[in-house]
């Protein structure tokens, strides 16, 4: 394998609280060990249409609470075709980068993958996503905040709740998983969270309903993970408040304000690692591999299993919040 002397970072995909610290870590780390290192901007769109910077300490000074991504980042199309991935390599070449660390969710590293492959380019991933959907990984960066951010949310609207006395279905991201949901349903209190990957939404909402929905409780909070899977929070209400109309029913999606704000310590701390091991690995030689953190152990997860395996959410957070929400 050719030596490597300069590494080329981007973050891609949907942007998460935490990149930015990343950005710093891998940075940082890679100069630190003798490296070169190119900032691109836009994900693979800047990739192929060239907006590629050189990157020394000081861009990445004073970031590390910022939410968003300084980089940037952008869907592209373009780099699904063999065409547009073909651009991509020339513009590596042409600025002489060796190794990519890419920074994003599921997506981005399905495309580092089939990038690796096609041009025999080392490529480690990071995952940057606020849905903690990467397998391998106990917690992916930008989960912790998106946590915090659904818990503050929800203690809000739960003084609503409670006020009028209202039955209230919050929905939260999560793309098909429900981590978001579950524990930020156990974060908040919550009666119940709807997720993907157990029961068809039907039967949790009417097994939640027979278990004495609301009881002697004056209001109710159920979180909803979005998704083709639950339905979402809208389609649920209008279910309840056909089949139960004693029910004053209220729904609030939580959309975008789940994605920004200053990552929380555990973000921060949790890119700073898996940054700097990003830089070990490509020293080690790995490639094609997601770093992950299991156990507060730094890991080595093929982009494969990353990717295609399904994280299981934990049947013993299901039966915790079942069994406080009485
Ligand atoms: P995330 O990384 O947050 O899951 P996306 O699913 O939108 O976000 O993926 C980000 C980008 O990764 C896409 O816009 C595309 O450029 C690239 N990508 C996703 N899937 C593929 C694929 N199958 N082949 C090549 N590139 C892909």
């Amino acid at each position: 394998m050719a030596q490597i002397k300069t590494i080329g970072i981007l973050t891609s995909g949907g942007d998460a609280p935490g990149m930015n610290a990343a950005i710093r870590a891998v940075t940082r780390a890679a100069i630190y060990n003798g490296f070169k290192v190119k900032g691109i901007y836009r994900g693979y769109k800047g990739l192929i249409t060239d907006e590629i910077v050189d990157f020394k300490t000081q861009n990445v000074s004073n970031i590390i609470q910022q939410g968003g991504t300084i980089l940037k980042t952008a869907r592209c199309k373009e780099f699904t075709t063999p065409e547009g991935r073909q651009i991509a390599y020339e513009n590596m070449r042409k600025h002489e980068i060796d190794a990519l660390v890419v920074i994003g969710g599921d997506g981005s590293l399905t495309g580092a993958r089939i990038f690796a492959q096609e041009f025999d380019v080392p490529i480690v991933g990071l995952p940057g996503t606020i849905d903690n959907d990467l397998y391998g990984t106990d917690h992916t960066i930008g989960y912790d905040t998106a946590l915090n951010t659904i818990m503050w949310c929800v203690d809000r609207i739960r003084d609503t709740a409670t006020s009028h006395e209202r039955l209230f279905f919050i929905e939260v991201m999560g793309r098909n998983a429900g981590f978001l949901a579950i524990n930020g349903a156990i974060a908040t209190g919550a009666e119940a969270a709807i997720i993907p990957e157990i029961a068809t939404p039907e039967e949790q909402l009417d097994q939640l309903i027979q278990n004495g929905f609301r009881k002697s409780k004056n209001s109710s909070i159920v979180l909803v993970a979005e998704s083709p899977r639950t339905g979402g929070a809208m389609a649920l209400a209008e279910r309840v408040k056909e089949k139960y109309p004693q029910y004053d029913t209220r729904v609030t999606i939580l959309g975008h304000l789940q994605r920004g704000g200053s990552p929380t310590a555990q973000d921060r701390i949790l890119a700073s690692r898996l940054g700097a091991a990003a830089i070990d690995a490509l020293i080690e030689g790995q490639r094609n591999v997601m770093i992950g953190d299991d156990d507060e152990k730094i890991v080595y997860v093929p982009f494969s299993k990353a990717i295609h395996k399904d994280k299981p959410v934990d049947p013993d957070l299901v039966e915790t919040l079942r069994r406080l929400s009485i």
